[in-house]
């Protein structure tokens, strides 16, 4: 199938050249399902990182290279979660997260993110090897849900005014994500130095308004083409132009072989440290959930 006609597990760009805005927009399905396999997550944990990964597919697609990689991370105080993790490289989504089930326990039913993440953060890192570009910005969660954080980041690290909606939802066992962001560049996509963008920028406002009109059915809905949903925001502007799509996928760069090549880099005596009584380093990788079990006798062959 062309990936032009796939309608779930996938994010598309667009521009709106005469509002100066860019958007992305992401539907997730069956990747979330692949994340959250082996984890036996509660549903609230899940709620929550199929919202981060839907975030981490918005702001990932905005990386110009394929080899650009974008990392979310939470890091927290005092809340439910410990530690959230979400990364994207080349359409490839992982996430995990470590949480206190006994605060879990006691969370009330729509916890906002400071019941989620106490006194916490949210570390967005954007890698372009190619480019040697490495930035990061970092927030406070604060907010209803990670769309405000995401909203915040921009408009604090970048000062870019953005709209973030998210919608999620697990029906019949699956799960069903969306997300819409949208930008105002008013020096178009590429861009020179900003050197005033202000929020109450009157097409940004009418771009900001349209976009507070996407319904969360139709962001999650995974019959409903990321095209056609486009059009219905953006018919009446003079000029629309799409991006190229990216499939969106499962990823994570475990695997035996970069395990052993990982301990490796070790020295003979830190090896030895490591190595349980039957011979095996035992690694996790907390992302799958998975352990694999390295033979020392097989790293020194
Ligand atoms: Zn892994």
């Amino acid at each position: 199938m062309p990936t032009t006609e796939l309608t779930t597990d996938v994010a598309l760009g667009v521009t709106v050249p005469s509002r100066g805005a860019r958007g992305r927009i992401a539907r997730l399905g069956p990747v979330i399902d692949a994340v959250l396999a082996n984890h036996g997550y509660p549903p609230l944990i899940e709620k929550l990182l199929a919202e981060a990964l839907t975030i981490t597919a918005l702001l990932g697609s905005l990386l110009k290279e394929r080899e650009g990689q974008l990392t979310m991370q939470a890091q927290t105080r005092g809340g439910i979660v410990d530690l959230m993790v979400c990364d994207y490289l080349g359409g490839n989504l992982r996430g995990y997260v470590r949480f206190d089930r006994e605060k879990l326990a006691d969370a009330s039913r729509n916890p906002a993110l400071k019941e989620l993440f106490g006194d916490g953060y949210l570390a967005i890192t954007f890698d372009q090897p190619q480019a040697k570009e490495r930035y990061q910005g970092i927030v406070p969660l604060e907010g209803k849900d990670l769309g405000d954080a995401a909203q915040s980041y921009f408009a604090q690290s970048e000062q870019i005014p953005s709209l973030v909606r998210l919608a999620e939802e697990k029906r019949d066992g699956h799960w069903h994500a969306g997300g819409l962001l949208l930008q105002h560049l008013p020096e178009g996509e590429e861009g020179r130095e900003r050197l005033h963008t202000r929020l109450d920028h009157p097409e940004w406002e009418h771009v900001r308004v349209i976009g507070q009109t996407v319904r969360a059915g139709e962001l999650a809905d995974p019959s409903l083409k990321l095209e056609t949903l486009l059009w219905r925001l953006f018919h009446e502007e003079d000029e629309v132009r799409l991006l190229s799509t990216v499939p969106l996928s499962k990823g994570c760069r475990c695997s035996p072989e970069h395990i052993r090549g990982v301990i490796g880099r070790f020295s003979p005596a830190e090896q030895a440290e490591m190595v349980d009584e039957s011979g095996f380093i035992s690694v996790d990788c907390e992302f799958c959930s998975r352990v694999f079990p390295i033979r020392l006798d097989d790293l020194r062959d």
